[in-house]
């Protein structure tokens, strides 16, 4: 009798997990941080979308999404609703829910004499505007070809010299938050592509930013390198994760030579060290 009824019970855990799909994160979400969401057993055909809050995000046809939380996305709890639409009509919700606690960054007080600060500059800041908006334009993309399902790389080996999410605060007025990493390394040090993606701006000697380029990876993933020696991409090329875009440099401003990288989710500061597959790679010295 006592035997039936595990049996029986076995039966009912098999018959219910079967076709049932299931979601599944690379990693803790945090504020500033990315991680590959995976629908697990997903029906041949079955269309799923996602909504991160209130954000829809787009999951590929295999059931792949990169998902993130902008480094000052408010505390507290966070769902992620996946619908699924199955060929037979039937719709099936998944749902996660996460607590996100406050994330603590570095405060940076920089002094400069007041002969040291640019003073203004009409046209000089209206090239910066115009340079800015170039590289938002490339942040707005949505669709294309997907180039992230292997996870992501650190592009150039190095000291980091700059954290993510860092505070600086000039002369007493505090300026916007460090909204990537900064990696130091002897100009001319290659620069790998994090992952595959579509080279959507490869923009000359920016006054910000010197020699930028911006790689869209699909679904509003995107990468950024500045203050780059060369670009060795054009836009319109599609690059593989690793290939190399261009060499370290100090273009635009800059102190010295190094790499500033930068990651953004559908609009969402993410920290490039908490990309999915990043946090894998060999410790830096
Ligand atoms: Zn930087």
């Amino acid at each position: 009798m006592i035997r039936s009824g595990i049996f029986l019970l076995f039966l009912y855990f098999f018959s219910t997990q079967a076709g049932a799909a299931t979601l599944e994160l690379s990693g803790p979400l945090d504020q500033g941080t990315a991680v590959l969401l995976r629908v697990i057993g997903l029906s041949p055909g079955a269309k799923a979308s996602g909504k991160l809050n209130a954000s829809p995000f787009p999951i590929t046809p295999d059931g792949l999404a990169v998902i993130g939380l902008d480094m000052e996305a408010p505390p507290g709890l966070v769902t992620i609703d996946v619908t699924l639409a199955n060929p037979d009509g039937r719709r099936e919700t998944l749902r996660k829910e996460m607590a996100i606690a406050k994330r603590n960054y570095q405060e940076e007080r920089i002094s400069l004499p007041e002969g040291k600060v640019t003073p203004p500059n009409k046209a000089l800041e209206e090239r910066i505007q115009r340079e800015t908006e170039s590289i938002k334009a490339v942040y707005r993309l949505r669709d294309g070809q997907v180039g992230f399902q292997n996870g992501f790389r650190q592009p150039v080996t190095g000291r980091f010299s700059g954290v993510f999410g860092s505070r600086r605060i000039l002369n007493g007025k505090p300026k916007n938050p460090h909204n990537g990493v900064d990696i130091a390394a002897p100009k001319g040090t290659l620069v790998q592509a994090t992952a595959a993606g579509l080279v959507a701006l490869a923009g000359a000697n920016y006054v910000l930013t010197g020699n930028t380029l911006v790689l869209h990876h699909g679904h509003g993933v995107v990468s950024l390198y500045a203050h780059l020696d060369q670009m060795l991409v054009a836009e319109g090329d599609w690059v593989t994760q690793g290939q190399t875009i261009g060499y370290v440099g100090t273009t635009g401003r800059s102190t010295g030579p190094h790499l500033h990288w930068g990651t953004l989710v559908r609009g969402q500061r993410v920290d490039p060290l908490r990309l999915p597959g990043v946090e894998n790679n060999a410790p830096i010295p």
